[in-house]
């Protein structure tokens, strides 16, 4: 069942001394942020509530988080100014679509200002069960084909960037959505500083210095794509159709055991039966001889524990 919650935050006592930042000020600002569970969206939100309310401003948030734990799409509406009066951002209205998953993007588009709406994607893709319904080998998903290139002709103002792919390379992919926050700091007129400050709040101890790299690299990415708009599809790779392996393929898990924290979104949703938890609650593929490689568990864990290796049989009788 979709949960939904509505906050209603008045500036904070004292607070009002720091704000009068240009237009920011004067007209409510509407922002959107979308995706699936367990990626940030509410983390990302609840940072901006918190960062326009220091700043003076009074802030409305409602958010819905319906199967947040099953890889479901979440969704978070973020709007301040100076006096709001409804927590909900109409169709056509956003001035900031932020998507951390690139098809719920594509799906929150219309909520955009059609003229001045700045639309800023993560090119990562998570594939719902719902699209791979044809699990054999060499099937196609159903997964959103446009590309970057097209979706961004469309938009007044638009940035794709592989936000996983740059976290990864700081070293921690969880930190791609502070590489959202840095992009969509360029778009608002505060100082990093406070950025930094509200989100030192909402990441985990001894994590303060790589969120700060990862807010630095978003920013910095966004400006640079600003001044050099060429460059953003060189870092913002078209997604890729995740297709089944044709011939005959060996199937591998791996499983990182440390990081799977038992919420059974795998066991539950594989659609073979094939996971299972052992005694420790961790997750384990109980009935290899089932598993097809669909990669559905690599798709839907919020935690990255699973990696699915599907390797064409031709390739290992070469190596042999
Ligand atoms: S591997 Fe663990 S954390 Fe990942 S989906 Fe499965 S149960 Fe959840
Ligand atoms: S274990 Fe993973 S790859 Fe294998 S059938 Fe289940 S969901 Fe698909």
């Amino acid at each position: 069942m979709n949960k939904q919650s509505v906050q209603d935050a008045k500036p904070n006592k004292g607070a009002k001394s720091k704000k009068a930042k240009g237009n920011q000020t004067k007209a409510t600002k509407n922002v959107l942020i979308v995706g699936v569970g367990g990626q940030g969206v509410i983390m990302i939100s609840k940072v901006l509530a918190l960062l326009c309310q220091t700043q003076g401003y009074q802030v409305k948030q409602s958010e819905v988080h319906g199967m947040a734990k099953r890889g479901g799409g979440v969704f978070s509406h973020v709007r301040f100014g100076e006096e709001v009066w409804s927590p909900t951002i109409p169709m056509g209205e956003a001035d900031i679509l932020i998507a951390l998953e690139w098809a719920e993007g594509l799906r929150w588009l219309p909520f955009l200002k059609p003229d001045t709406g700045i639309f800023i994607a993560d090119t990562q893709q998570i594939v719902p069960p719902f699209a791979c319904l044809n699990r054999k080998v060499g099937a196609q998903t159903a997964y959103a084909t446009e590309t970057p290139k097209e979706i961004l002709s469309k938009v007044a103002d638009g940035y794709a960037l592989d936000a996983g792919g740059f976290a990864e390379e700081l070293g921690n992919a969880r930190a791609a959505n502070t590489i959202l926050l840095g992009a969509l700091s360029a778009s608002l007129d505060f100082e990093n500083e406070d950025w930094l400050k509200i989100i030192a709040k909402f990441v985990p101890k001894g994590s303060k210095e790589i969120n700060e790299r990862a807010f630095k690299k978003g920013s910095d990415w966004i400006k640079k794509v600003r001044a050099n708009p060429e460059e953003m599809l060189l870092d913002a790779p078209q997604p890729v159709i995740p297709v089944m392996p044709e011939g005959d393929v060996e199937i591998s898990l791996d499983i990182i055991e440390e990081w799977c924290k038992s919420c059974d979104i795998c066991v539950r949703l594989c659609p073979e039966r094939c996971l299972e938890f052992n005694e420790l609650q961790i997750v384990r593929l109980k009935d290899a001889d089932a598993c097809t490689g669909c990669r559905l568990c690599e798709w839907l864990c919020p935690d990255f524990a699973i990696t699915v290796n599907r390797t064409p049989v031709s390739d290992n009788k070469e190596s042999a």
